[in-house]
């Protein structure tokens, strides 16, 4: 079976304070413990939050540059996310790709450059309002992906998706379990074609959303759906609840 993943992509959001009572709040639990949990921080908190985390929780950047060093100002090298402790970078999140456009080739060569530094990677897809009302949702999300698989090589196992359909981030509009189910199980058939099978029955697929306490267990239920990526709700205390989704 695949391991339930859950993570919380705080964007952002948060200072010392806040994060401090996050992390409590974590601490206290109780956590599932046949889930993993990834929290993504802000760059400029990812060593304060690693320093205060259990190892039991992984901590993840929310973005990378392509390249180990030099001169990219602004940017931060999945290198030094390495050197810090940092074993997880989400990349290709809507609002990097919407508000920062990255297209899908750069989304590509981060996502191969974070594999090769021996990053684990999130890699983030999903369609928009107006591409799902023009009946186009598998092929933005089927093209999404393809320009994913040479840089993903033979590293699957280092890689979640998440499916995060751009309508419902932020919105308060959650895709029905009917809705994501059916996009995670076309991928995944798109997936055993043009991957390969192996490859397609072992990805964690993760649905991000309006992920709340209240939505989550009936969305877990879904055979294809394999963790979450939660955004809002992973500032709240309600996020515990959301990594026990499966119990
Ligand atoms: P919300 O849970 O706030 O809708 O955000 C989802 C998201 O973008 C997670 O990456």
């Amino acid at each position: 079976g695949r391991k339930f993943v859950v993570g919380g992509n705080w964007k952002m959001n948060g200072d010392k304070n806040q994060i401090n009572e996050i992390v409590n709040n974590l601490k206290k639990g109780p956590l599932d413990e046949n889930v993993e949990v990834i929290i993504g921080v802000p760059a400029v908190y990812l060593a304060y939050v690693k320093s205060i985390v259990p190892d039991s929780i992984a901590v993840a950047a929310q973005n990378c540059w392509k390249v180990p060093k030099g001169a990219f100002t602004g940017e931060i090298s999945p290198a030094m996310l390495k050197d810090v402790g940092i074993n997880w970078v989400i990349l290709g999140h809507s609002e990097r790709r919407s508000i920062f456009g990255e297209k899908d080739e750069l989304v590509a060569e981060k996502v191969a450059h974070a594999l090769e530094s021996g990053l684990k990677v999130i890699a983030c897809i999903g369609e928009t309002l107006e591409e799902r009302e023009a009946g186009k949702t598998e092929e933005v999300v089927f093209r999404q992906t393809k320009a994913l698989l040479p840089a993903i090589g033979d590293k699957w196992a280092n890689v979640v998706l998440a499916y995060e359909p751009v309508w419902a981030i932020g919105t308060g509009k959650t895709a029905s379990p009917q809705q994501a189910q059916e996009v995670h199980s076309s991928l995944r058939n798109w997936l055993s074609t043009n991957a390969s099978p192996d490859v397609a029955n072992a990805v964690r697929i993760q649905y991000g959303g309006s992920v709340t306490a209240a939505n989550c267990k009936e969305l877990a239920a879904c055979s294809d759906i394999d963790g979450f990526l939660v955004g809002g709700a992973s500032l709240k205390p309600e996020f515990v609840d959301i990594i026990n989704a499966t119990n």
